[in-house]
């Protein structure tokens, strides 16, 4: 279907204008009243030409000494002009022939645009123009700069939003109490002053986005997101569960047996699991922390807890690689208690499976592990009373709620999500505000921190040194081979190449290729071959990014490290400096560096800290990245900053429930206000 006809016209649009709206989000006449200006232009004065400073947008008024069509260097209009002050030289490389036409000598011009120092004095490249009268008052108010989309003028789109405004005036959402108790600023005035910013207003706070009438729209913003957010997690709490209290019988034991003890973040964790699995609504729980913070042991005594209730669980992970190391881990500890683990794979012999899952079926086995797909397909739990998601933010927000009513009585399982990208606070508060967030800030004691190196690749003959010295002695090492985003395939191949080349350099030492291509059951054997040490370096593409857990790993080099997302480094990096040993993390490096690459690799090299690492990526890169899968269907922030507006964000988070409880009718305004015609995306 044409797009033209698919979004039709509304409120005397006509559906090619719609059309073209509908791609900046506006569908409707609500939507053009939130469609604020990016930045505003200030054409209220003007500056003599003599004054106008290099790469300082403003605006000029001269009169016109000659306009020509010129050839060379390449076809374009250059216009002469003079002020009291001095001369200005414009120049369209584009241009319509009417506009040379208009532009005769005597013609008084305003024009809008940067200045800089070009061959002929002073000259503006493509600047806003406009024919004035002699004595034509200059507008009062600054304007407004809309985002735009090809074919929509800023002139026709403020036509739109002034229509629209005069046809409807907006109404406040919120009470005049709640406004009052909050000092917030009416909405209708705030919109007032955002489209047409008053004369003699502070221009800054309005740039900045400071400005009350700014801070009103954001807290609108901020709230609407929270009151869905919340609304989504209410329903899913009115559903039942059954409550798995904790005897303490198998974790005890559990405890007991592991070499290590739990990490006062471990413990807290542990806790807040463990009370919401004894409710009888099902937890929507995210364990968050940074690699290496020992997530798996507390999915492990959690599922332990459904367990002493009689409860079955299942563990599942993205990858073949996760959930097999997640299957070593667990199976290697509940074996110790005499209990058994189901192993469910892709990569292992249908027979096998079948047998997996009977045991399953029957009840015999109580802990299933394995690829979120294989559960989510095979699995008849008659007893499933907990799910642990590892890496929830590979899933989408679906995908994840689709394990339901796996018990057949009406009752979902407990469910726990657990991430290693560490999710900045303002960022769990705002885009995870429909879960319940325990976070382990504390890695267990005696890591030694990695070492991280930065290294140009023209020195690549001695990190195949380093690689030498370090297995000589006994060690391990990882080779990440470059991600390659456009091309799975030339990723593949060079991940061959590079095996190929470091067999060569280095006989001596057994060489191990993983990548995404390979079988699962070639995958699992490789990484049991390297976790064995029977593989001195694994050259890997990401595959290996997230989990991997070989203690004697202490060497990792990451080739192009400047092509990968700082969360992606930050994983990487912590696969090694697992074990006491000094580890190191070589970042080879080619030049030249883009700005931005030569930024993330100082925040690497830099940090160890995943939160804070995780804040510099959230200013690098906004928060896209890391609601990654979960934003299909969230609503996302426009105008709300997660780093400046805290403050805000706090706030709305108080108000949200309050309304819920206390003013249904209104939560219901500020969702219609800001989500009208999406509420199918809601509350998944
Ligand atoms: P992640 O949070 O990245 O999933 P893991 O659960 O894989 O981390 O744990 C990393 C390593 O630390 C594992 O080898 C695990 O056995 C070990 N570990 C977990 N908790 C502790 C602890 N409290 N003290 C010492 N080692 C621990
Ligand atoms: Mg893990």
């Amino acid at each position: 279907m044409p797009e033209g006809r698919e979004v039709g016209g509304w409120g005397g649009i006509g559906p090619q204008l719609a059309a073209r709206l509908a791609k900046l989000d506006i569908r409707g006449p609500h939507d053009l009243l939130l469609h604020l200006p990016l930045r505003y232009e200030d054409e209220t004065r003007l500056t003599a030409i003599a004054e106008a400073r290099e790469g300082d947008s403003c605006q000029c008024q001269l009169t016109v000494i000659s306009a020509d069509v010129v050839a060379r260097p390449r076809r374009q209009l250059v216009v002469r002009g003079a002020d009291d002050s001095g001369e200005l030289v414009l120049r369209f490389l584009n241009f319509y022939p009417q506009l040379a036409r208009q532009l005769t000598p005597g013609a008084i011009l305003r024009v809008f645009g940067e200045p800089r120092r070009g061959f002929f004095g002073v000259e503006m490249v493509h600047p806003r123009l406009r024919v004035v009268a002699p004595q034509e008052p200059l507008p009062q108010s600054l304007t407004p700069v809309y985002p735009s989309t090809a074919g929509l003028a800023q002139s026709a789109l403020r036509k739109l939003v002034d229509a629209e405004l005069r046809r409807h005036p907006p109404r406040d959402p919120l009470p005049a109490s709640l406004r009052d108790r909050l000092g917030l600023m009416a909405l209708p005035e705030a919109l007032e002053i955002l489209h047409h910013p008053p004369p003699g207003i502070e221009q800054d706070s309005l740039q900045s986005r400071d400005h009350r009438a700014w801070l009103r729209i954001k807290f609108d913003e901020l709230l609407a997101q929270q009151i869905s957010l919340r609304r989504a997690y209410a329903a899913r709490r009115a559903r039942n569960a059954h409550p798995l209290p904790a005897s303490g019988a198998l974790s005890d034991r559990l405890l007991a047996v592991l070499p290590f003890a739990l990490t006062g973040a471990q413990r807290r964790a542990w806790q807040e699991i463990a009370a919401d699995m004894a409710g009888t609504h099902p937890m929507q729980r995210l364990l968050q922390g940074d690699v290496g913070s020992g997530k798996t042991v507390v999915a492990a005594l959690a599922m332990l807890q459904a367990a002493e209730a009689g409860f079955q669980s299942a563990l599942m992970a993205p990858t073949e690689i996760l959930a097999e190391q997640h299957y070593r881990k667990i199976a290697q500890w509940l074996d110790a208690l005499g209990l058994e683990v189901a192993w469910l794979s892709g990569g292992q012999k249908k027979r096998e499976r079948r047998a997996m899952l009977e045991r399953l079926a029957a009840g015999e086995a109580s802990f299933a592990v394995g690829t979120h797909a294989l559960i989510e397909e095979m699995v008849e739990f008659p007893r499933l009373g907990l799910a642990v998601v590892d890496e929830q933010h590979r899933f989408g927000v679906r995908q994840r709620l689709s394990l339901r009513e796996k018990g057949g009585d009406g009752c979902h399982p407990h469910m726990l999500m657990m991430s290693a990208t560490p999710i900045p606070r303002t960022l769990a508060m705002s885009f995870y505000a429909d879960l319940d967030v325990s976070v382990l800030d504390e890695l267990p004691p005696g890591r030694t921190p990695v070492v991280t190196k930065l290294v140009a690749d023209s020195r690549r003959d001695e990190v195949v040194g380093r690689v030498r010295d370090a297995c000589r002695q006994g060690r391990q090492a990882y080779w990440v081979c470059p991600l390659i985003e456009e091309s799975e395939a030339l990723e593949l191949q060079t991940a061959v190449d590079t095996h190929r080349h470091l067999c060569e350099a280095l006989p001596e030492l057994a060489v191990g290729l993983l990548h995404g291509r390979m079988k699962a059951a070639d995958k699992a054997a490789t990484m049991a071959a390297f976790a064995d040490g029977a593989i001195d370096l694994l050259v890997a593409t990401t595959v290996i990014e997230v989990g991997v857990d070989v203690a004697n790993a202490s060497l990792m080099v990451i080739e192009h490290a400047e092509r990968f997302g700082l969360a992606q480094l930050h994983q990487l990096r912590g696969r090694v400096g697992r074990g006491s040993d000094e580890s190191v993390c070589i970042l080879l490096y080619a030049r030249p560096l883009s700005a931005n690459g030569r930024a993330r690799l100082k925040v690497i090299f830099e940090n160890r800290d995943g939160f804070a690492i995780a804040r510099e990526d959230l200013r690098l890169r906004g928060p896209g990245e890391f609601v990654g899968a979960r934003q299909s269907g969230l609503p996302m922030l426009r105008f709300a900053d997660l780093e400046r507006d805290v403050m805000l964000i706090e706030r709305a988070r108080n108000e949200a429930p309050r309304l819920i409880r206390d003013d249904p009718a209104t939560a219901d305004a500020v969702l219609a206000m800001w989500f009208a015609g999406r509420e199918g995306l809601l509350g998944a």
